[in-house]
């Protein structure tokens, strides 16, 4: 009996796009999957995504058209809060999305032209934070940007 109802449960809903990696790992999570929240969690899916909240504001609006950006902000912060979307700060201060939070990773930002990628680093990502310096807390992860000019900007460069 009990197995049986596991199994309606486990059963995959149908839907007119295929499920993304977010989406799939925020239903596994129980988040009720609202239009809203569904159009936030779809624009953000994919490798190498960072967008800023106006930019996934804009792409939502085209799945539905009524989505307000203080709804894109709130629901953004639902998943970072969850843990299944990270903050980056990326250049002049604009914070960045980034659905790809299950794998560890730092990123490269140009400071030129502002592109943002993944990269990931040699060993575990553990940085050199000295113990004197953790104020006593229990590290738990970090984000490292590495700011620079990428190869186009270099070769514009006056
Ligand atoms: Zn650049
Ligand atoms: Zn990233």
């Amino acid at each position: 009996m009990r197995a049986d109802r596991r199994l309606l449960v486990k059963t995959p809903t149908r839907y007119d796009s295929p499920i993304s990696d977010l989406l799939q790992r925020v239903r596994d999570r129980g988040w009720r999957l609202t239009p809203q929240r569904r159009a936030v969690a779809e624009v953000l899916d994919g490798e190498h995504v960072h967008l800023t909240a106006e930019v996934v504001h804009d792409r939502a609006q085209a799945r539905l058209p009524e989505i307000s950006l203080a709804t894109v902000y709130n629901t953004l912060n639902e998943l970072v809060a969850m843990g299944e979307v990270l903050e980056v700060p990326a250049a002049n201060g604009a914070k960045r999305y980034d659905p790809n939070a299950h794998r560890p990773h730092d990123h490269l930002v140009c400071t030129g032209c502002g592109e943002l990628w993944d990269v990931f680093a040699n060993g575990t990502g553990t940085p050199g934070l000295p113990e004197k310096e953790r104020r006593g807390f229990r590290v738990t992860g970090a984000q490292i940007v590495y700011r620079g000019l990428c190869a186009s900007c270099q070769a514009t460069e006056p």
